[in-house]
């Protein structure tokens, strides 16, 4: 065993070392500072903290914990539900669920029956499986409707929408995607919601990270009754989950994470987490506003470049996603992969008009720049990385002459920024 021993050390190093030279674009990844990293080390990660949570005193919340030897990590778990419920405006914060697919599940656990329906985007409109009966929607037995979407503006179109909720009904309105560029019709939509009693859920699983610097849509200002997320795409945190609501339904919520679906909540995520958390309190609004300008930057770079970017009429993006339609230069799989041969990671990507059966090479590929945005880079570096991807996709230049140059840009760019480090 000891060499395989070697070899998998050895493959922890060569991870490191290769992801710290490439250009880190998928939309979903991000890289932690230091603290948070220290924070999943910890011995927090060695130990349970089952329970449900009692009072409050003076503004701090109570446990009642099964197990002994919980009380450092009460006092964790206390600060990361307070700071969740001041960033982001919510009433009332769990960080028990493990992933942001778990937080779903949680949610449909604890608002919905056995057979109700909810609504959500379709899979290459960029709605989540965890939104589907091939995933968590369908552990708990429910069936999705697909809001209409407009393709032109890359949103679901209101009128179109509030006619099919009125007919089919669903008890849980979701909004918030995978594939997300602009702020979804909330306070548009909320008033269909109570017409029809529907419970409104958004899946900030994408965007936590630009909410908490004020720079994308404000959720619970406009309506949402629940939120739910993943601590590690915009949100600079560890991977995994978090959910919170409004107080009418913090019981349902808490009981459905525990004992519902949890028992052990990965306390060194919930540790990481809540540095993260003191992170996007202090330096959240200049990195999410350099994060959006940043992927703008790079579309608009592109665009000129000659890519199909989408949606250049409404200014490409208001997110940490850049989508580009290449399917007359090869679809979404060649692009990708050679891409990767030159140290640039990105995905493929179904856009709204492609069939589900194109998942193996869509037409599109989808860019997120909040994990570079993140170690520092800004709009001219975004210029840069704009021109090696018009070499590689359109000029045929082999990706190792390109793999050297993205490198160069690289190597400058390696520390995490807007954090306490
Ligand atoms: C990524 C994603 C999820 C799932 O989050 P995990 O943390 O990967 O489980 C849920 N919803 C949306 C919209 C996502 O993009």
């Amino acid at each position: 065993m000891a060499d395989t021993y070697k070899d998998l050390m050895g493959l922890l190093d060569e991870q490191e070392k290769w992801r710290a030279s490439c250009l880190n674009m998928i939309a979903s990844e991000n890289v932690t500072s230091g603290s948070v990293r220290k924070a999943m080390c910890s011995d927090f990660g060695h130990r349970y903290a089952e329970g449900l949570l009692g009072g409050q005193v003076n503004g701090l919340q109570l446990f009642e914990r099964f197990y002994q030897g919980t009380r450092v990590f009460d006092r964790v778990e206390a600060i990361a539900m307070k700071l969740s419920e001041e960033i982001f405006s919510a009433e009332h914060a769990n960080i028990v669920p493990i992933s942001g697919a778990v937080a779903n599940l949680v949610a449909y656990k604890g608002l919905a029956k056995y057979g109700d329906k909810v609504s959500g985007l379709s899979i290459p409109a960029g709605g989540h499986i965890s939104h589907t009966k091939v995933s968590s929607a369908g552990v708990m037995g429910l069936n999705e409707v697909a809001y209409p979407f407009d393709n032109e503006e890359m949103n679901i179109d209101v009128d179109a929408a509030k006619a099919m909720l009125l007919k089919e009904r669903p008890r849980i309105m979701i909004f918030g995607a995978s594939l997300f560029l602009f702020p979804h019709p909330l306070k548009e939509l909320r008033e269909t919601a109570d017409e029809i009693g529907a419970v409104v859920m958004y899946d900030a699983a994408h965007v936590l990270g630009l909410i908490a610097g004020g720079k994308f849509q404000k959720p619970f200002q406009e309506g949402a009754d629940v939120m739910t997320a993943s601590t590690h795409k915009t949100f600079p945190g560890p991977q995994g989950g978090v959910i919170m609501c409004r107080n009418e339904y913090n019981k349902k919520i808490d009981n459905a994470a525990f004992p519902g679906l949890m028992s052990n909540h990965h306390l060194h995520h919930v540790a990481g987490y809540a540095i993260a958390c003191t992170e996007m309190k202090e330096y959240g609004e200049k990195y999410a506003s350099q994060t959006v300008k940043n992927a703008k930057a790079l579309a608009s770079a592109l665009y000129e470049q000659g890519f199909k970017v989408l949606c250049e009429k409404k200014g490409f993006t208001e997110s940490h996603q850049v989508v580009v339609d290449v399917s007359d230069i090869g679809g979404g799989r060649k692009i990708a992969e050679s891409f990767e041969e030159a140290n640039i990671i990105i995905n493929k990507n179904l856009l709204p008009w492609d069939p589900l059966d194109r998942t193996s090479n869509p037409s599109g590929i989808r860019i997120g720049v909040q994990e570079m945005t993140h170690v520092g880079m800004r709009e001219p570096q975004m210029k840069e990385i704009a021109l090696l991807m018009k070499r590689l996709a359109y000029d045929g230049e082999k990706p190792e002459k390109i793999r050297d140059e993205v490198g160069n840009i690289r190597k400058n760019y390696v520390k995490v920024q807007y954090c306490f480090d």
